[in-house]
C-alpha cells in the first residue's frame, strides 16, 4: 500500500491522518498515512529514510517547512514563490516540493466562508513558514493592502520586499498597524504554544473577520479576543482540509470532496 505522512515536531496533535483516511475512503484510493515525529535538525535524514523506504508522499507542518523546501529535489512555482514548503511528493525517482497552504486558505475565506477580499484591508500577523505560503494567494485577490506584521519586524520586511512586485504589500512590527482592517489573520504560532498575542481592539474595522490558521482549543485565545472587539471569528479547521485536498489531488491526482469532512470533523 502507498505509503504518506505528516512530518511534524510537535505532530501527535495532527489532524491529517484523518483527514486522509475520510479522502482515500471518499475516493477508494489504498493509502496509508501516519504521523513521523522527527527532532530539529533532523529532518533531512528522517526524510531521506521515509522516501529511501518507498514512501510516497509527506506533508510537513511547524517548524520544517523551510528545511522541507531545502531537501525538494524540484518545486513548483507557487512553492518557489513561497520559499517554503508543505507537500513532498515523490515523482518519477525524484522529490517535487509544492506549497498548498495558500490555495487552501484562499478557498476556505472565498468558497466556504463566502469573504469577497477584492478592494479590503488585510492584516496578516506572522512571518514564518505559514505566512509565507500565503502573500502570494492573498495578493492575487486584489486587496486595498495586506499589512505583514511581525514580532521580527525585519521578516516581516524580508517577506514585503520579497512580493512587493505582487500587489501593495507593507511591513510592520507586531504593535504598529495604527489603522482598522477588514480581515486579521493570525498566522502567529502563539496559539499552538497557548501564548498571549496582544493586539488593539482597534485593529478591527466594523464588521471584520477574525481568521486563526490554529483550530479548536488552540484557536479560542486569539478568537475570543477579537469576537470581544465585535469581528467574526474563523478557524483555521478549513484550511486544514483545504490544503489537504490540494496535497492530496499532488499525490493521487483526484479531488476529493471538502465540505463534509470539514462538517465531521467540526461535529467531533
Ligand atoms: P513558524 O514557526 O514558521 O512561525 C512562527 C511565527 O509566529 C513567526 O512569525 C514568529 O515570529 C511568530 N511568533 C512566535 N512566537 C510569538 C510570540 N510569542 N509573539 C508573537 N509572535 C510570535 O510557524 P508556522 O508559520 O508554520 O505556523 C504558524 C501557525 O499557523 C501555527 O499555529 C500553525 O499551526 C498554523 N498553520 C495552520 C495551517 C492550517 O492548515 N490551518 C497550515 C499552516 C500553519 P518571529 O519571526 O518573531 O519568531
Amino acid at each position: 500500500m502507498d505509503r504518506y505522512v505528516v512530518i511534524g515536531n510537535p505532530v501527535a496533535h495532527s489532524l491529517s491522518p484523518e483527514i486522509h483516511a475520510r479522502f482515500a475512503a471518499a475516493t477508494g484510493e489504498a493509502m496509508a498515512y501516519d504521523r513521523l515525529l522527527v527532532e530539529r535538525g533532523d529532518f533531512a535524514r528522517a526524510a531521506h529514510a521515509f522516501f529511501g523506504g518507498g514512501g510516497r508522499g509527506a506533508n510537513v507542518t511547524l517548524p520544517f517547512k523551510e528545511d522541507a523546501f531545502a531537501f525538494s529535489q524540484s518545486r513548483t512555482a507557487r512553492a518557489e514563490q513561497a520559499g517554503a514548503v508543505n507537500t513532498l511528493a515523490a515523482k518519477e525517482g525524484s522529490i517535487l516540493g509544492d506549497n498548498t497552504d495558500g490555495a487552501g486558505l484562499v478557498r476556505d475565506l472565498t468558497a466556504n466562508l463566502g469573504l469577497a477580499l477584492a478592494g479590503r484591508r488585510i492584516l496578516l500577523l506572522g512571518a514564518g513558514g505559514a505566512a509565507r505560503g500565503v502573500v502570494a494567494p492573498l495578493l492575487a485577490l486584489s486587496p486595498a493592502v495586506l499589512v505583514i506584521a511581525n514580532r521580527t519586524e525585519e521578516r516581516a520586511r524580508e517577506l514585503a520586499r520579497r512580493f512587493a512586485d505582487l500587489g501593495p504589500v507593507q511591513p510592520a512590527g507586531l504593535d504598529a498597524p495604527g489603522e482598522a482592517f477588514d480581515l486579521v489573520l493570525n498566522a502567529t504560532s502563539t496559539s499552538t504554544r497557548g501564548e498571549p498575542l496582544a493586539l488593539r481592539p482597534a485593529v478591527f474595522a466594523p464588521g471584520a473577520t477574525a481568521y486563526d490558521m490554529a483550530y479548536g482549543k488552540s484557536a479560542l485565545a486569539f478568537l475570543e479576543t477579537a469576537r470581544a472587539a465585535g469581528a467574526r471569528p474563523c478557524d483555521g479547521l478549513g484550511m486544514l482540509v483545504e490544503q489537504a485536498a490540494e496535497s492530496f489531488l499532488l499525490w493521487r491526482g483526484r479531488k476529493p470532496e471538502t465540505a463534509s469532512v470539514i462538517a465531521a470533523l467540526r461535529a467531533a
